[in-house]
């Protein structure tokens, strides 16, 4: 049984590289890499310019996909847990549809996602 997390990230209105720039940091897709979780966008920008952000951006994403295509990323990748982040209710509405739980991606929804989603483990100390 697979333990991996799964995270989706709109674009537009969610990361702060978006059109309009959403309240998202870069660095919290780059932290979610580094937790080991499986990462991608859904958005309804064409394929081919989600692969040229990410490029762009040098993070090395599992997935890029339309946002009526969350169920496909479920369907390919066994994991644990699965969260779309997206600032509208057209994302709300594909995301649960798709069995993802949705992480609304404004400052008052911002603090009642789950803290322990993008916590770093403690440094172990060095021995
Ligand atoms: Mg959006």
């Amino acid at each position: 049984m697979s333990r991996v997390t799964l995270v989706s990230f709109d674009i537009d209105g969610t990361l702060e590289v978006g059109e309009p720039p959403g309240i998202v940091p870069v660095a919290l897709v780059r932290t979610a890499k580094r937790l080991g979780y499986l990462v991608g966008s859904c958005s309804d920008r064409p394929i081919s310019y989600q692969q040229d952000l990410w490029e762009r951006l040098h993070i090395a994403v599992d997935f890029t996909v339309l946002k009526h295509r969350l169920a496909d990323v479920k369907g390919r990748f066994p994991a644990a847990a699965y969260y779309h982040i997206g600032d509208t209710d057209t994302d709300a509405f594909y995301a649960t549809g798709a069995g993802f739980s949705f992480l609304r991606a404004d400052a008052p929804a911002r603090r009642l996602w789950p803290s322990e989603l993008f916590a770093e483990p403690p440094r172990r100390a060095r021995s």
